[in-house]
């Protein structure tokens, strides 16, 4: 299988050079040259394999040039009981026809764990197979959750160092803990006085500097980075809806073959578009609701067909889906109407910031997908509910997405069940989780967790309990100009 890029049909690599290289040299994004299919003879065998083995099988279709036992080792230890000790994607079933897919039982408490625990083995790999000799170095600018689960997925894993920039002030009193405590032998974090665009600002300088890439070159490094448009962060995710479809079906909630619906609460469109790839795929999938928070640039655009980004920004409680450009859009728009009309749509994009798709892809994206959108009150609104009647604590991501999934089941009343992403643990957002259901601030971000757990009854999940009595490993706060300084002893140093 090999793997071409969004934007023209020119370069055919490898799965481990589109895994090593990231994006494609037009800019597009790599994108395998055709979808692979699973039959119902696959789905009853994928019924009887654990996620691991299921992740081995679905992740070998699409990564042809890995051998099998190697996804299934690297699986096995991605997903282990040791790192997700609830299971690697369990299903809480909320009402009689809701099945809320809980995504985030990893070693960050965050969805983004589900491809950052195998995405740096599947590039570990990659070097060994393309003869690579040098180190890659990740740099990576977080305002918060990417972070961290970045630096718990690459955390001594051959070949690989990784460095993480974080405003000081601009993420929350956990997530810094959690990064300050960050173990690992080939791991650095470093804050940086300014806002998060000043650190993105400062890395994404650095990736464009040719003499520095040079220096590093001679010392036997090379840049690259963990962001979420790789194939190899993509890919893992197709696994946990068929996974979740076979758990239905072993449950006895669904029957084999029975069509449901998939609603994801929703930010770079990678999320929901793997559950596109996995309907393309066969798995029965009817429709595919796409749920946004207050910045619903999504939700106008499968309405009126227009993007549009020039518009205001809000910052929301979820604010994993406060985005104005959703970079995995271009994949969907690849699928449906090929690389000619994505490049002209994304040329436009970047001149004007907005684009108006023909209407037969509007039609086509209709046909599969239905967008609606969440506010802040009804947000917190529905933590509320669904803690009060269905004794179920929710975050305030998975909030949004089950809002519109109820609003979308009152609007077509087909009987068709719903599966529900879950992307982060209520207890990544304690604060905004325990003031939606109580109606009080608690007095500070750590006082939350314990409050929260009071509260409910829930126990703290091992990521996040105990976290400020571990130890600091990273104290250091420099300005954007030391960044490059800072790399390059990094890389260079040990
Ligand atoms: C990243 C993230 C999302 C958005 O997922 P996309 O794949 O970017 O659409 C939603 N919720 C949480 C908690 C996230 O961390």
């Amino acid at each position: 299988m090999n793997y071409i890029s969004t934007r023209g049909d020119r370069e055919k690599i490898t799965a481990a050079c589109a895994i090593k290289q990231g994006l494609a040299h037009d800019g597009g994004l790599f994108m395998p040259e055709k979808i692979p299919e699973l039959d119902s003879q696959d789905l009853a065998e994928l019924c009887e394999m654990s996620y691991p083995e299921r992740a081995a099988y679905i992740l070998s279709r699409f990564l042809t040039d890995y051998s099998y036992e190697e996804l299934l080792e690297d699986c096995q230890s991605a997903y282990s009981a040791e790192r997700f000790p609830g299971g690697a994607a369990p299903i809480h079933k909320l009402g009689d026809d809701k099945f809320v897919l809980e995504l985030w039982h990893g070693p960050t408490s965050a969805f983004k764990d589900m491809a950052l625990q195998i995405m740096p083995k599947l590039l570990s790999r990659a070097l060994t197979m393309t003869g690579e000799e040098r180190t890659a170095l990740i740099l990576v600018a977080t305002s918060g959750d990417t972070g961290k689960a970045a630096l718990e997925g690459y955390r001594d894993v051959k070949g690989v160092k990784i460095m993480v920039f974080y405003p000081v002030d601009g993420v929350s009193r956990v997530q810094k803990l959690q990064m300050a405590t960050q173990l690992g032998e080939n791991v650095n974090v470093c804050a940086i006085k300014g806002n998060f665009d000043d650190a993105q600002t400062g890395v994404k300088k650095i990736f464009t500097d040719t003499a520095f890439a040079d220096e590093l070159d001679r010392g036997g490094v090379f840049l690259s980075s963990a962001n979420s448009i790789n194939w190899g962060r993509l890919a893992p995710q197709i696994v946990y809806y068929v996974s979740a479809y076979c758990d239905l079906i072993n449950s006895g909630e669904i029957y084999a073959g029975e069509m449901i619906n998939v609603t994801v609460p929703t930010g770079n469109f990678g999320n929901i578009f793997a559950a596109f790839i996995a309907k393309k795929m066969g798995l029965p999938i009817n429709r595919l609701v796409c749920a946004s928070n207050k910045n619903n640039i999504l939700t106008d655009f499968l309405e009126t067909g227009t993007y549009d980004r020039n518009r205001s920004f809000y910052t929301t409680m979820s604010p994993s889906m406060d985005i104005l450009i959703s970079s995995n859009l271009e994949r969907l728009l690849y699928v449906m109407s090929g690389s000619e009309e994505t490049a002209a749509y994304m040329k436009k994009l970047n001149e004007e910031g907005r684009y108006t798709v023909s209407d037969e892809l509007k039609q086509k994206l209709g046909d599969h997908f239905s967008g609606l959108f969440c506010d802040e009150e009804s947000t917190a609104k529905e933590i509320k509910r669904t803690f009060r009647e269905d004794e179920y604590l929710i975050d305030t991501h998975t909030a949004v997405a089950v809002s519109c999934a109820k609003r979308y089941m009152e609007k077509n009343p087909d009987g068709t069940k719903m599966l529900i992403a879950s992307t982060a643990s209520p207890y990544k957002f304690a604060a905004d989780v325990f003031k939606s259901i109580t109606g009080e601030k608690p007095a500070d971000e750590l006082s939350a967790l314990e409050e929260l757990s009071k509260l409910s009854g829930v126990a703290i999940p091992y990521p996040l309990a105990d976290i400020d009595k571990r130890e600091i490993r990273f104290r250091e706060v420099i300005s954007k100009e030391e960044m490059p300084s800072n790399v390059k002893a990094f890389a260079l140093g040990k």
